[in-house]
C-alpha cells in the first residue's frame, strides 16, 4: 500500500493563514513560555498552565482532520510550530507530539466508530496521551516486546511493562503495542495495536529522573491483568499492530527534525546575542577570527537542517514516499542540535556552565534528539536501504 493511500492528503495552507498562525503561537511563547522556561526546567515541573493554553491553542489536535475536531495542518505547519516553539524549549512540544503519534494512529488505522469515538476528545485535549511501544528488552528490535493480550470474550487481558513512556504519568490514554500471537514467524505478524485509557490493572511504575527533557514526564507503564473491550483494537483486526505503530514514524521523525531544528537555531540565537556583547582583547569575541569559525559553521548546519526538514514535510504532504527523506532530515537535524548546542556552550565559556543561563538546557535536550523515534544509528541504516534500493544497479 503506498503512503498517499493511508494518508490523509492535506493541502498547503494560504500563506496568510499559516503566518497568522505562527504570529499567534509566536507571541504565546513570548508572552506565556519564555518567562516560565527556567522555573519548570530546573524544578523538572509539569506545565499544567501552559498545557492547558496549547489546548486552546488547538496544538492536541493539529494534525486530526477538522472533520474530528482538529486543525488539520499540513506536515510542513506542523513542523513550522515545533520548530518556533522548540528554538525556546524544546521539551514543551513533546507533551502535544507524543499525544499526536497516538491520534495519529487512531486516524489512520482506526475504525470509523474508533475515529468519532476518540479523535474529538483527543483534538481538544480533554484526553491527553501518547504511545507505548518500548519495553525494558525492546526499544529499537521492537518485535522483541513481551506483553501479551490475549481474548477473552468481547474483551481482551493485556499483561506486561512499558518503559519510558512520555506522557506517562499525566497522560491517561496511550497507544499500546502488544503480541496477540507469540508463535507467530515472522515476529511482527503476531503484534497488534489498542487504544488504552488508564482503568484497574493499568498503573505507573517509575518516573524517569532525566538529564533534560524535563517537566515532561517519561514512567515505567505497568500492566497486570488489565482488561479492555475489543471494539479497542485499532483497525478491529489482530496482526496490524507492527505496521500501525511504526506508520506514524515518518510523521515522527519530521517531527523529532523539526525539533532539532528549534534547538540548532535557538542555540545558534543565544551564541549570536552573547558573541557581541562579551568583550576580551577590547573587543567582542564575535571579531575573534576563532569565534567567526564556530558561528559559520552554526548558521550553515542550522539552514542545512531546516531544509531537509521541510523538504521532508513537503514531500509528506504530497502523499510520497519519504521514509529517507524524514531519516535524513531526523538524523541530520538532531545531529545539528548537539553540535550547534555544544559549539553554543564553548563560546559561552565558563557561563555555559551555570544554570543561570539557557545554553545549558539545549545542551542537555540536544542529545535525545538522536535517540527518539529511531535513533541515529539506525537512521543511517534506513536512508543507505532506500538509496540503495532507489537505485539498483
Ligand atoms: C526521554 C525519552 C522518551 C521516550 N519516549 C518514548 C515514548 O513515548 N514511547 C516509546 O515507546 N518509547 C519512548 N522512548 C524509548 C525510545 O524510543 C528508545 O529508547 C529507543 O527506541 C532506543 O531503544 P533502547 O533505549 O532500548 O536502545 P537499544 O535498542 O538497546 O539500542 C542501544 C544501542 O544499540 C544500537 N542498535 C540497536 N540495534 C541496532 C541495529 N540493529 N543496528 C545498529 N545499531 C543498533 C542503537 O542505535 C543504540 O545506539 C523514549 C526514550 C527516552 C530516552
Amino acid at each position: 500500500m503506498s503512503n498517499s493511500e493511508t494518508r490523509t492528503a492535506v493541502a498547503q495552507l494560504p500563506p496568510e493563514e499559516e503566518e497568522a498562525l505562527l504570529h499567534t503561537i509566536s507571541r504565546w511563547v513570548d508572552r506565556d513560555v519564555r518567562p516560565v522556561v527556567m522555573k519548570h526546567d530546573h524544578g523538572d515541573i509539569w506545565p499544567e498552565e501552559i498545557v492547558n493554553q496549547m489546548a486552546e491553542l488547538g496544538l492536541f489536535g493539529a494534525v486530526i482532520d477538522p472533520e474530528y475536531g482538529g486543525l488539520g495542518l499540513p506536515a510542513v505547519t506542523y513542523a513550522k510550530i515545533v520548530a518556533l516553539i522548540s528554538s525556546y524549549w524544546m521539551a514543551v512540544t513533546g507533551i502535544f507530539n507524543s499525544h499526536l503519534m497516538l491520534a495519529v494512529a487512531i486516524q489512520r488505522f482506526g475504525t470509523e466508530e474508533q475515529k468519532r469515538e476518540w479523535l474529538p476528545k483527543l483534538a481538544s485535549g480533554e484526553i491527553r496521551g501518547g504511545l507505548a511501544l518500548t519495553e525494558p528488552n525492546a526499544g529499537t528490535d521492537l518485535q522483541a516486546i513481551r506483553m501479551t493480550a490475549v481474548r477473552d470474550g468481547d474483551d481482551y487481558v493485556i499483561n506486561g511493562t512499558k518503559t519510558w513512556i512520555s506522557n506517562g504519568v499525566h497522560g491517561s490514554c496511550f497507544a499500546l503495542l502488544v503480541k496477540t500471537d507469540q508463535s507467530a514467524d515472522p515476529r511482527y505478524k503476531g503484534m497488534s495495536l489498542f487504544i488504552a485509557p488508564k482503568a484497574d490493572g493499568f498503573t505507573v511504575g517509575k518516573k524517569f529522573d532525566k538529564l533534560g527533557y524535563k517537566s515532561i514526564d517519561s514512567a515505567e507503564l505497568v500492566f497486570d491483568n488489565y482488561r479492555i473491550p475489543a471494539t479497542n483494537l485499532i483497525g478491529g483486526v489482530e496482526g496490524k499492530g507492527f505496521f500501525q505503530a511504526t506508520g506514524g514514524l515518518e510523521l515522527g521523525r519530521i517531527n523529532v527534525a523539526a525539533r532539532g531544528v528549534g534547538l540548532a537555531e535557538g542555540s545558534l540565537r543565544l551564541a549570536t546575542e552573547y558573541a557581541q556583547v562579551r568583550e576580551t582583547m577590547g573587543k567582542p569575541i564575535a571579531e575573534h577570527q576563532a569565534i567567526q569559525l564556530k558561528i559559520g559553521e552554526m548558521v550553515t548546519r542550522a539552514r542545512a537542517a531546516r531544509l531537509l526538514t521541510f523538504d521532508a514535510a513537503e514531500a509528506y504532504d504530497r502523499g510520497d514516499r519519504c521514509d529517507m527523506e524524514a531519516g535524513m532530515a531526523k538524523y541530520y537535524a538532531s545531529e545539528a542540535a548537539v553540535r550547534n548546542s555544544e559549539e553554543a556552550m564553548r563560546i559561552f565559556g565558563g557561563y555555559a556552565y551555570s544554570k543561570e543561563y539557557e545554553i545549558e538546557r539545549y545542551y542537555r535536550d540536544a542529545l535525545l534528539m538522536c535517540i527518539g523515534e529511531g535513533t541515529n544509528e539506525m537512521q543511517r541504516i534506513i536512508i543507505s536501504k532506500q538509496w540503495i534500493k532507489r537505485n539498483p544497479a
